[in-house]
């Protein structure tokens, strides 16, 4: 059976360091796959349009639809607006699995995004937290075996290159290390890690309601490109919080930007 998995994370390459071992696992599952970047990433190095580029890059390597948050790096707060975007995102993609950010991080954004996600998946049946550099405390105790798939998540770090030579949070030697780590743990070769927040492991999938905005159960890549583009255009469109937490970002950052109402996952900030 084909499941809708969304992974959340609050900066370009944080999805990536987490999971996109599992992502990678997914989608040779036979998965489809959503990617939710919250921010541009616009504190970090790299230039926002690079970083931008970068994650499209990435997603392309992965096979993931992408959907941008459209927020300012360092100022995600766990209010309703941010609330707001991830609901979207669980209900346009019909989620049945979401990753996002372990709740006990130092940086401020990772743990707003951990929460916001909490809340926005109150009904979810399956919520992972993922693991980043700045995570602090982590207890995982659910491994996905990504010995296959290795390779396709250095692939997709390798995408953001401005990170790679510019920040030392992304280390591929440490995230080789840490798969094996992992994989020691969960007694397989390598492996992503994960603490879940609720995992009901479902033997015999329920068949989903008649009408679920995601029910195909073997559709043409075509089928699938086509709904990507649709979700994207849905999200960008509907998000009822979009001026309020935009207003906010700005004030926050003193910035100025231009509309926000992104057609087909361009860029919002
Ligand atoms: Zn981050």
């Amino acid at each position: 059976m084909m499941r809708h998995i969304l992974a959340v994370g609050a900066h370009p390459d944080d999805i990536e360091l987490g999971c996109a071992g599992a992502l990678a696992a997914h989608r040779s599952a036979g998965d489809d796959v959503t990617m939710l970047v919250l921010t541009g990433g616009q504190n970090g190095p790299g230039r926002t349009s690079e970083r931008w580029d970068e994650q499209q890059q990435a997603a392309h390597v992965l096979k993931a639809e992408l959907l941008w948050g459209g927020l300012i790096d360092c100022t995600l707060f766990p209010d309703s607006s941010l609330i707001s975007i991830v609901e979207h995102a669980i209900r346009t993609t019909a989620a049945d699995v979401i990753y996002v950010h372990a709740p006990d991080d130092s940086h401020q954004d990772h743990r707003a995004a951990a929460a916001a996600t909490l809340s926005a998946g109150r009904m979810s049946s399956r919520i992972l937290h993922y693991r980043s550099p700045s995570t602090v405390q982590f207890n995982p105790t659910v491994f996905v075996d990504v010995s296959e798939h290795l390779g396709t998540k250095l692939a997709a770090l390798d995408c953001h290159r401005t990170q790679v030579d510019g920040s030392s949070m992304v280390d591929l030697e440490l995230v080789m290390v840490a798969a094996r780590y992992f994989g020691g743990m969960a007694r397989v070769q390598h492996a992503e890690a994960f603490a879940p927040a609720r995992f009901v492991w479902d033997l015999v999938p329920r068949p989903r309601a008649a009408g679920d905005a995601a029910s195909t159960t073997a559709e043409r890549p075509t089928d699938r490109a086509e709904r990507g583009a649709e979700r994207a255009a849905d999200f960008a469109a509907e998000r009822p919080a979009d001026r309020a937490a935009d207003r906010r970002a700005e004030q926050r950052s003193g910035a100025h930007h231009g509309a926000h109402a992104a057609p087909k996952g361009e860029p919002v900030w």
